[in-house]
């Protein structure tokens, strides 16, 4: 099976492996346990602390661990609701995760303005410029990389406005870490992340609060653990992981523009075998791993092009892993204007560090094979 959807969930990386098994054998204590063996897990946990914050450049005192992005964001809205002005409301891009639309629209009680995106996906800093100079929101909120589309927001640029403007900047950076550099994440208010996408196990993941003055507000309450932040007994050997796999990945960032080669010969013979596909948020800076696109309409399409692909041994995604199963459409898609009868047949392939180029050609190659047999060869030659 070609393996084509790392931005859903990817493989434990042998680093992370042997780091978490090391770290399970020889840190079976509580870290909150104040025996030596208590305090040899603590240790492995804020040396753990310590290089995931030297990867994001932030503090290691404003690192916080979760069980995942998801964790996170429920974590900064609830918080950020309980500090705003009464009435005051939140922004967010449009195309978020649904994990930063849902817990903002739950704790602002759907005091939340979507800010728009081009047709490219990127989000309107013009727009958000204007707005910030008219009204103080509670926060404003712009993920770095999208998870349906690759496409690279202009995080930096946002996170320049809201200080300015003495907004919180909050950042979900999950497609981000451990694909690209993440060294001024740090600057970020809040940004988060989660580790099963790039190879740490599943249930890990970070919070960083940032310089904030303010001490976070639970989500979790119970335990002191991670100063009072979230409670709850630490995964330590997930973190232990977690730090093993980003350090990992750090050492591949040189390959990033040998991906990029890959990516765009791809796109070029996909744009040959599927004459008419769109290769959604091209000219836009993404993410080195995905690709999305829209392929020809074809009249034999009932059945959808990933359950063809998957028959053909790819496993590919329909849009983000969390919107499949549902039948209406992405609103990634919708932002970016895709109309609702194209959007069901968009398709991401995401690779992961391991994808070499004889898998991207391969996986076009099945892609050709599904198209000529759902009929595309025949609406090529009459065309
Ligand atoms: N944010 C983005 C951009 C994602 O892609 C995902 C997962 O797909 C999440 C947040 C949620 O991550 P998790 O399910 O690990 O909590």
């Amino acid at each position: 099976m070609l393996y084509f959807d790392h931005n859903a969930s990817g493989p434990l990386s042998p680093a992370a492996r042997e780091a978490w098994l090391d770290a399970q054998e020889r840190f079976p204590a509580n870290p909150s346990s104040l025996h030596r063996p208590g305090q040899r897990a603590e240790a492995a946990l804020d040396a753990a602390r310590a290089s995931v914050a030297s990867h994001l450049g932030c503090r290691e005192a404003g690192l916080v661990w979760t069980s995942g992005a998801t964790e996170a964001a429920g974590a900064v809205f609830g918080h950020l609701a309980q500090q705003a002005e009464p009435g005051a409301g939140v922004w967010l891009s449009a195309v978020e995760h649904p994990c930063v639309l849902e817990s903002a629209e739950r704790a602002f009680g759907g005091r939340v303005r979507r800010l728009p995106v081009s047709v490219g996906g990127v989000l309107d800093l013009g727009v958000l410029e204007v707005a910030l100079a008219a009204e103080r929101p509670a926060a404003v909120a712009v993920m770095a990389a999208s998870n349906e589309t690759g496409v690279l927001q202009p995080w930096e640029a946002v996170q320049a406005l809201c200080r300015r403007a003495g907004v919180p900047f909050v950042c979900d950076a999950t497609q981000w870490i451990g694909r690209l550099p993440a060294g001024g994440m740090g600057g970020c208010d809040f940004v988060f992340g989660s580790g099963h996408k790039c190879g740490a196990p599943v249930g890990t993941g970070f919070l960083s609060v940032g310089a904030s003055p303010f001490r976070l507000r639970p989500l979790l309450c119970g335990g002191p653990q991670e100063d009072g932040r979230r409670a709850g007994t630490q995964n330590v050997a997930g973190a232990v992981a977690f730090a093993a796999a980003l350090a990992d990945c750090a050492g591949r960032f040189a390959g990033i523009p040998e991906r990029l080669e890959w990516r765009g010969r791809f796109e070029e013979g996909l744009c040959r075998v599927l004459p008419g596909a769109r290769i959604l948020g091209s000219g836009e800076e993404r993410l080195w791993n995905t690709v999305a696109f829209l392929p020809p309409a074809l009249a034999d399409c009932r059945q959808r092009w990933v359950v063809r692909l998957d028959a053909a041994g790819v496993a590919a995604s329909s849009g983000s892993a969390c919107a499949s199963g549902k039948e209406q459409p992405s609103h990634v898609l919708e932002a970016m204007g895709v109309p609702a009868g194209d959007a069901d047949r968009v398709l991401r392939l995401s690779g992961g560090w391991e994808t070499g180029w004889t898998e991207w050609e391969e996986v076009g190659r099945r892609i050709g094979g599904v198209y000529a047999r759902l009929g595309g060869l025949e609406a090529l030659k009459q065309a």
